[in-house]
C-alpha cells in the first residue's frame, strides 16, 4: 500500500513534526552546536536559544522564564514532577499522593513506586463514566498531611478535560502541592498556569508538531523540589545535564505555532470528529466511551466494539492502512485492559474491545469518511465471526 493511502489516527501518540519548527531546529544541529553552559562564543549562541526558547513557553502559559524547565520529554517532566515535589513535602512531614484514576503511566506509576519504596501513601480519586474526577471525595480526603494532588489537564484515553482549577483549589486549601500534566491539554486548551492554579505543569512537544524528547516542566517559583537527574548546574540545578538546546526551541516554536493555529484547528478537528461519529452511526455495533461532548477534547475519541479484542480491530486497521491504538501508546503490545477505562465503569471485557482514534490537523475529510467505513466493515466481521463461535 502506497504510504499516501494510508490513514493516521493516532496523533494522540504523536504528531509529524512541522517543517517550519524543523527549519527553526536546524542550526543548533551545526553552526550553532556549543554547550549552553559554555563561558565563549559557541556557549552563548547555545545559552542565547536556549533563553529565547524559554521565554516564548513562559510568556504563552503565564509563567517567568525562571520557572520553565526543559526536560527529555513528558514523561520525564512528569516523573520530576511526582518525585521531585513529593520528596520535598516528605521532609515537611507530608506523605500522602492523591493522584486521578486516570493519570498517566508516568504519574501513576512514578507515585506507585513512592508508596512501594518511600513509604508514600498513594490513594486515587475515582472517575466517573465519562472520565472526570470526583471532586467531592478529594475534597473528603485531602488533608494536611496530603504532599500532592496530581490531576491531568485532559485524559490521553478519554480526552475527558478535568476540572483543574477547581481541584487544585481543593489541594491548595489543604496546603498540598498542585501538579497537573497538560501532554494531552496543550495543543487544544489556552493554559495559564495562574489562572488553573497549577504549582508544576508538564508538557511534551510531540503532541504539538514539535519534536520527540522535548519535555516542560513548569515549577512555581520558590516551590519545595528535589532533583531526580544529579549533574551540573544546569536548569538551575533542578535538572543536570547538558541541555539538548535544539528540543527546546523547537518545542518553543512548536508551541508557538500551536497558539497561533489553535481556534482554527479546533474547529477542524471537531469538525472531523462531528463527521466521524456521523459515519460510524451506521454501525451500530461501535459504541462510545466516555463521550464526544464541549468537555472533551476536539482530537480524541475512545470506540468499543464488544465481541472483538482491540488487538484484533487495530492489526486488521493496520492492514487495510488505518493507524490507531489501543488508547496508551506505551501499553501497546500488552493485552492488559486499561486501568483508566476499567476506573470509568467499564468490564475487563469491555476494556479489551476498547480502542482510541485520535485527529490531527492534517487529517481530511474524505480520510475520516474512508477510516470510518473500514472500522465498520471490520466490526462487521469480527463480530459475526464471535457470533458463530
Ligand atoms: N502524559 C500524557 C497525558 C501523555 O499522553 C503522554 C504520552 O502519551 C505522556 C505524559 C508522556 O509523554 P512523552 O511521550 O513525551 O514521554
Amino acid at each position: 500500500m502506497d504510504i499516501s493511502e494510508r490513514i493516521y489516527l493516532d496523533y494522540a501518540a504523536s504528531t509529524p513534526l512541522d517543517k517550519e519548527v524543523l527549519q527553526s531546529m536546524t542550526p543548533y544541529f551545526s553552526d550553532c552546536f556549543g554547550n549552553a553552559n559554555s563561558q565563549h562564543y559557541y556557549g552563548r549562541k547555545a545559552a542565547e536559544a536556549l533563553d529565547a526558547a524559554r521565554e516564548t513557553i513562559a510568556a504563552a502559559i503565564g509563567a517567568r522564564d525562571s520557572e520553565i524547565y526543559f526536560t527529555s520529554g513528558g514523561t520525564e517532566a512528569d516523573n520530576l514532577a511526582v518525585f521531585g515535589a513529593a520528596r520535598a513535602q516528605k521532609k515537611r512531614g507530608r506523605t500522602r499522593i492523591l493522584l486521578s484514576a486516570a493519570e498517566h503511566h508516568a504519574v501513576s506509576e512514578s507515585a506507585d513506586a513512592l508508596a512501594k519504596d518511600e513509604n508514600f501513601e498513594v490513594e486515587r480519586i475515582p472517575i466517573d463514566g465519562g472520565g472526570k474526577i470526583d471532586l467531592a471525595f478529594l475534597k473528603r480526603v485531602a488533608d494536611e498531611r496530603t504532599a500532592l494532588v496530581a490531576v491531568m489537564a485532559a485524559s490521553n484515553e478519554l480526552g475527558t478535560i478535568q476540572p483543574v482549577k477547581e481541584a487544585a483549589e481543593i489541594a491548595h486549601a489543604t496546603g498540598a502541592t498542585f501538579f497537573t500534566d497538560a501532554v494531552q491539554a496543550a495543543p487544544y486548551l489556552r493554559l495559564n498556569v495562574k489562572e488553573l492554579g497549577a504549582d508544576l505543569l508538564s508538557f511534551s512537544a510531540h503532541k504539538f508538531y514539535g519534536p520527540k524528547g522535548a519535555g516542560i516542566l513548569y515549577v512555581k517559583s520558590g516551590l519545595p523540589m528535589e532533583r531526580l537527574i544529579a549533574g551540573g548546574e544546569q536548569e538551575r540545578g533542578l535538572r543536570g545535564g547538558t541541555v539538548n538546546v535544539a528540543a527546546a526551541a523547537g518545542a518553543a516554536a512548536a508551541y508557538k505555532k500551536a497558539l497561533a493555529e489553535m481556534e482554527e484547528n479546533n474547529k477542524k478537528i471537531r469538525a472531523l470528529k462531528q463527521r466521524f461519529l456521523r459515519e460510524i452511526s451506521a454501525y451500530p455495533f461501535i459504541k462510545i466511551n466516555g463521550g464526544d461532548g464541549d468537555d472533551y477534547l476536539p482530537s480524541i475519541l475512545n470506540l468499543r466494539i464488544d465481541g472483538a479484542e482491540n488487538a484484533a480491530v487495530l492489526s486488521l486497521m493496520d492492514l487495510r492502512g488505518v493507524a490507531a491504538s489501543a488508547g496508551a501508546a506505551c501499553a501497546g503490545g500488552d493485552v492488559l485492559p486499561s486501568r483508566v477505562l476499567l476506573a470509568a465503569g467499564l468490564s475487563e471485557e469491555q476494556a479489551k474491545s476498547s480502542f482510541r482514534v485520535s485527529f490531527g490537523k492534517h487529517n481530511t475529510e474524505e480520510e475520516i469518511v474512508r477510516a470510518a467505513k473500514i472500522i465498520g466493515e471490520i466490526g462487521e466481521t469480527l463480530t459475526k465471526k464471535s457470533a458463530n463461535e
